[in-house]
């Protein structure tokens, strides 16, 4: 988009039949709905996401007017991190970690502690457990909190991921209420964000081939600049270099439940985070749209797990997910559903991104030759980790040196 703008003639060369890369959707045959690959949170703070969705004319998007965030165990039952709107954003956390049930005056002065950390340089090699060690993070604010937001950001738990990127995480999320809050798509991510950006790019002047995956980057022979705008593995193949790009996997537990009452959290914030899972509820969160009608009335419900070990079978995971669902129902739901009654879904699916992203870590800047500017997810210490604000900001910067190189 932006290199049209400014008047060159770009061309996307794509190798799925349709673009939207890890943002795609697929129509899902039992169901006849469309059906997101993992489903994706946004948060306020992605301050190029949003103003290139308002520029694009993308509004299918709902966003929290303060953040909620809804949390539950086996043991406490349903709970919620929602700082108060009427105090700064800062005193708001303090107060309500100091309230979360089995916290306390520890967890308000570690939010203290860490709101001054976050404006520390860090070293570039420290984990997010090293850290908050550091600072004296007691466990239960590291465990509730923390670790979720650190496996839903940073897609890897505490004891591996970059303290200086997740401190960046949280220096932009929590900046101020308009940045923490959560927003997410409210129709599948193919009509809410894809199309809406071909579209645009397609009528200002670009050209997008699906179907064109390029194997050697001297296959294209008739462009004066050649942008690589892919996950950093995918650029070291492309490349032929031998460099390592640690990725990690999630997996989408997608699931079809008939006559299922709404997942039980506000219907602002459609997911629960539980040990390292985020429960969503799609019906839920696109109401609006035709989505969940065209479903035949059923509700779909999606467990992600944002670090994927092993890889276990389908059947083990619906009975797993069964079991959580059950035990969460019922501590919200008056045991409307017993353990065994709990209905079995009418239709999984599972979606496994074996590469869900490429993780935070000191990657080296490959050689290029002087047409190619690199636009690949390789997030190093310090950078936001591999999101779509990454991507946005990626694509943005990368235009802006296509556009120098071309002018000098
Ligand atoms: C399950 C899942 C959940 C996620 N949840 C969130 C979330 O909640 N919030 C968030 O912000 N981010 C989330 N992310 C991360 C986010 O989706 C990615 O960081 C972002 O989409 C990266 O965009 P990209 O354009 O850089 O890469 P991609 O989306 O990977 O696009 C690269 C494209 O290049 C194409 N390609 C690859 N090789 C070639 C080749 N040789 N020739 C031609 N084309 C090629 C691919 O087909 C692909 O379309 C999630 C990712 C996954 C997988």
């Amino acid at each position: 988009m932006r290199l049209a703008e400014a008047g060159l003639a770009p061309t996307l060369l794509e190798a799925a039949p349709e673009p939207g890369g890890r943002t795609r959707s697929f129509l899902d045959a039992a169901t006849g709905q469309w059906t997101d690959n993992g489903p994706h949170l946004l948060i306020g703070a992605y301050h190029r996401t949003r103003a290139l969705l308002e520029e694009t004319g993308a509004s299918d998007v709902r966003w929290q007017n303060t953040l909620i965030l809804p949390l539950w165990d086996e043991t406490r039952g349903r709970f919620r991190f929602a700082p108060p709107a009427w105090l700064p954003l800062a005193a708001g956390m303090m107060w309500q970690a100091g309230l979360l049930p089995g916290h306390g005056v520890a967890s308000a002065a570690a939010i203290a502690r860490l709101g001054l950390a976050i404006r520390r340089r860090l070293p570039a090699h420290a984990s997010v457990r090293e850290w908050l060690a550091s600072l004296d993070v007691p466990a239960p604010l590291a465990n509730d909190l923390l670790a979720p937001i650190c496996l839903g950001a940073m897609n890897e738990p505490p004891h591996t991921a970059n303290a200086a990127s997740f401190a960046r995480v949280l220096r932009e999320a929590f900046a101020g209420h308009d940045s923490a809050r959560l927003g997410w798509f409210t129709r599948p991510l193919s009509q809410a964000l894809i199309a809406p950006l071909a579209r645009r790019a397609k009528r200002l002047g670009a050209t997008i081939q699906t179907r064109a995956r390029v194997r050697r980057l001297s296959d294209i022979t008739d462009a004066d600049i050649v942008v690589l705008a892919l996950p950093a593995h995918a650029r070291n193949r492309l490349l032929g270099l031998d460099a390592p790009a640690d990725t990690r996997a999630i997996a989408n537990l997608h699931l079809w439940f008939r006559d299922l009452p709404p997942l039980p959290a506000p219907p602002a914030a459609p997911f629960i985070g539980v040990r390292g899972r985020w429960l969503f509820d799609i019906s839920e969160q696109m109401h609006d749209s035709d989505s969940p009608r065209e479903a035949g009335g059923l509700r779909h419900l999606c467990l992600v797990d944002s670090a994927d070990g092993a890889p276990s079978s389908l059947p083990a995971r619906v009975e797993e997910a069964r079991l959580l669902l059950a035990a969460l129902y019922n501590s919200s739901y008056d045991s409307i559903l017993g353990r065994r009654a709990f209905p079995r879904p009418v239709h999984a699916r599972l979606v496994r991104e074996a590469r869900a992203t490429v993780q935070v870590r000191p990657h080296p800047q490959p050689p290029l030759p002087a047409h190619v500017v690199d636009a690949s997810e390789a997030p190093r210490p310090g950078e936001l980790p591999a999101t779509i604000e990454l991507a946005v900001r990626r694509g943005e910067e990368a235009a802006k040196a296509c556009l120098e190189r071309l002018s000098g």
